[in-house]
């Protein structure tokens, strides 16, 4: 089985390296193809108006100096066009993506871009808390048990399956929750400053993830109920009732 392992953090992130453990424990087969960067909240975007670079690393291993998804799409393209990834991994992001920070997460976009490609694609992210301690080790072993399940059963295309690991030790882990998206509270913050030329700036989002706002039965009542999240999501972003109702409406 070949893999390839991506992720928004960049290349040099720790949660990569765990990520890259991760698939090795299922493949010798294991290319890693990251940013240069960090790219988190990039999102789906692709490079369209500067050239992008490819570094080699070492034999599976290359930097882009671009987005996930221009990565997803230079390994199927090119890096790996001759024996396409049978699995796509995304991750190990430092922090969740739950709720509505899916649609800005560079490290999901990464396993949406493989699913656009036909490949099976999971993204990872690790919860942290208020100390910013991550518990790598509980991705590492939780991904460990969920893959070779998720593998063996497989999942429909253009679906892919984003699963979090909870702000826990391994061991204090409650187990594994299937779960739809939820919706944060709209809490994000913006900082404004002043630089030294006495212009204001800006910061967007300097607080730590937001909890589950009493939603049941989501992701992010998942995790902060101590359990791993599992949540299938795909690119169709139709709204079904309002299509109907529309069609009465106005067709
Ligand atoms: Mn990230």
């Amino acid at each position: 089985m070949r893999i390839l392992v991506t992720n928004d953090d960049g290349i040099a992130a720790p949660g990569i390296k765990v990520l890259e453990r991760i698939a090795r424990g299922l493949s010798k087969d294991v290319w890693v193809v990251a940013p240069e960067t960090q790219q988190s909240a990039s999102s789906h975007s692709l490079t369209l108006h500067r050239p992008l670079r490819l570094r080699r690393i070492s034999g599976r291993r290359y930097a882009v100096n671009g987005t996930p998804t221009d990565c997803v799409f230079l390994a199927f393209n090119k890096i790996l066009a001759d024996g396409l990834p049978d699995l796509v991994l995304s991750g190990v992001n430092d922090g969740p993506n739950v709720g509505e920070d899916v649609t800005y997460s560079g490290t999901i976009a990464a396993a949406m871009e493989a699913t656009l490609f036909g490949a099976p694609a999971v993204a990872f992210s690790q919860a942290y808390g208020d100390g910013r301690k991550h518990h790598w080790a509980t991705a590492e072993q939780w991904a460990g048990r969920l893959l070779p399940k998720l593998i063996e059963r497989g999942w429909p295309k253009r679906v892919l399956i984003n699963v979090n690991f909870p702000d826990l030790p391994a061991a204090d882990v409650r187990g594994v929750k299937v779960v739809r998206q939820g919706l944060h509270a709209l809490d994000d913050t913006l900082e404004e400053r002043i630089d030294p030329r006495g212009r204001p700036y800006y910061w967007i989002g300097a607080q730590l993830p937001a909890a589950g706002s009493g939603q049941r039965g989501t992701d992010m009542s998942a995790l902060d109920e101590g359990y791993v999240s599992v949540t299938p999501l795909h690119m169709d972003l139709t709204h079904r009732r309002t299509l109907t109702w529309l069609r009465e409406v106005i067709e």
